[in-house]
């Protein structure tokens, strides 16, 4: 054998075979079932891989190894940084694959269908990336119904969007394809173009409950809203939000690709939860998103309390409810200060810089929040260091609130609120911030109605930022309309400690 030269190329030729072999005492071969399969793996990884080393302290301490480190190398480690995460072996490859399964089943790989043919009792399909992604693909295969639909994107662009379902689950299709639908245009329009020309999703069966985006191919999991019933018009659309998260993702972790350093993660998990709650404001309304906004807190909040180690901040995050939960709130309460546009645009920036780079340096969690440094002005540059780099929280309450009929409709609210950030270090040990006032939501709401679809819908009668200092303030305001409730932060777009407290019922005298 001859040592192999920087430029080389070498053809390989992998046999790869799976077996079960009996039945296991825990878990069970998910890979293939009856009438499909999902197969990521099966073709063997380049070097070492440290991923797979035990993990837990405790069995580590048992086998007398070394605590292994938790966090991966900093921002600006040159290695890291020519590092992508998904994937080591390889930077942007090209993609081809030739697969077969069985006559009665459809099988997909990432790239576009060059051709489809049988041969004996095998049924064929030759597929062709043909502009370079990450080496991170799937093989899924079942007995598949197919709806067609198509995109057109801003600039006229079409999109194939293809809905791989099991041919009795077609209750939810509407809401897959909206989001689609939606999604390419939206995020197309405002973060730089969809990168293909087609974007697939596969259902696949319930034994895993999770959706994960390859190039322009998402299989997702029964369980996750096929056949779910969402006759109540109340009911959280999960399927719109989740099949959003995951489209976002053809931007957020395909065209920019993370590297591999400290916190990196979040250009892909949190900017595509970010995106995905966006896409949903933009159906159901801003002044709806307290459930979704409070969903993500509560989720942070729990987090954070079950960590077992310490609790990174933001910009270094390593855990799923820092990146999803606490991601999502802290960008989308940055757009909320700073202004759709220049969220927007530092998005649309930071794309432009990192996206589709064939070669490295791969972006990390840095490189966005210096975009997102850029367009945030002076006066809320508070708001940025005290998301990404210090564990920040609120406590925030409204104490009492009380409203005299002053005219015809018309009454005036008087509020008294508390009001206080604190600092939280790794270990959760928490001191009072010391600092002069932030801007934070003073709200007044007639009562909840419902919109002409069924569903409850919040009535406004004021939302605005005030400056709000620390300890007591009382607030007084007039608004036109009965007023039922009134507080701080009412949708909860802050990390406050207890998110119930921040509104009260109106007392009118
Ligand atoms: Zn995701």
């Amino acid at each position: 054998p001859k040592t192999m030269m920087p430029g080389d190329t070498l053809q390989m030729t992998m046999v790869s075979e799976v077996t079960n072999s009996g039945f296991p005492n825990s878990g069970f071969g998910r890979e293939l079932v009856y009438n499909g399969n999902f197969f990521s793996g099966g073709i063997p990884e380049m070097g070492y891989d440290p991923g797979a080393e035990i993990n837990s302290d405790e069995d580590r301490r048992k086998y007398d190894l070394p605590e292994k480190p938790e966090d991966l190398p900093p921002h600006d480690d040159p290695k890291g940084q020519r590092t992508l995460l998904f994937v080591d072996d390889a930077d942007l490859i090209d993609f081809e694959a030739v697969v077969s399964t069985v006559p009665s089943q459809i099988a997909v790989a990432p790239g576009y269908l060059q051709k489809e043919w049988t041969e004996g009792d095998r049924r064929y399909f030759h597929y062709i990336q043909d502009t370079p992604i990450q080496s991170f693909f799937t093989f899924v295969s079942a007995e598949y119904e197919v709806l067609k639909d198509e995109a057109t994107l801003p600039d006229g662009q079409k999109v194939a969007i293809e809905i791989f379902h099991h041919p009795k689950h077609k209750y939810n299709l509407d809401r897959f394809l909206q989001s689609y639908k939606d999604g390419l245009t939206y995020f197309s329009e405002t973060y730089g173009n969809f990168q293909f020309r087609q974007m697939r999703l596969l259902e696949f069966p319930r034994y895993a409950g999770f959706a994960q985006s390859f190039p322009n191919t998402v299989p997702f999991s029964e369980s996750f809203g096929w056949v779910a019933d969402f006759s109540d018009p109340n009911d959280f659309d999960y399927v719109y939000y989740v099949t959003g998260h995951e489209l976002a993702h053809q931007w957020w972790g395909h065209q920019i690709t993370p590297n591999n350093t400290r916190g990196s993660n979040l250009t892909s998990e949190a900017l595509a939860e970010f995106s995905a709650l966006i896409l949903t404001e933009r159906r159901y309304g801003k002044d709806n998103m307290k459930r979704f906004l409070k969903d993500e807190l509560d989720d942070y909040l729990r987090g954070r309390s079950n960590e077992g180690k310490k609790e990174n901040v933001f910009i270094n995050c390593n855990r799923p409810y820092q990146w999803y939960n606490k991601g999502s709130l802290i960008l989308y309460g940055l757009r909320d200060l700073i202004g759709e546009q220049a969220m927007d645009s530092a998005l649309h920036k930071f794309n432009q810089e990192f996206g589709l780079r064939e070669e490295p340096p791969f972006p990390g969690s840095s490189d966005l929040y210096k975009h997102l440094k850029a367009a945030t002005p002076d006066s809320l540059q508070y708001y940025l260091d005290d998301t990404w780099n210090k564990i920040t929280l609120y406590d925030n309450r409204a104490e009492t609130v009380e409203a005299r009929k002053v005219g015809d409709e018309e009454y005036e609210i008087t509020l008294k609120i508390r009001s206080q950030k604190l600092y939280a270090d790794e270990t959760g040990k928490e001191s009072d911030g010391t600092y002069e006032a932030d801007y934070i939501d003073i709200g007044v709401f007639a009562a909840d109605d419902q919109d002409e679809n069924g569903r409850d819908r919040v009535n406004p009668l004021y939302l605005e930022k005030h400056r709000v200092k620390p300890g007591e303030s009382t607030i007084t305001i007039r608004v036109k309309g009965e007023p039922e409730k009134a507080g701080i932060d009412p949708y909860n777009k802050l990390i406050d400690r207890i998110p119930d407290d921040n509104t009260q019922d109106v007392d009118i005298g």
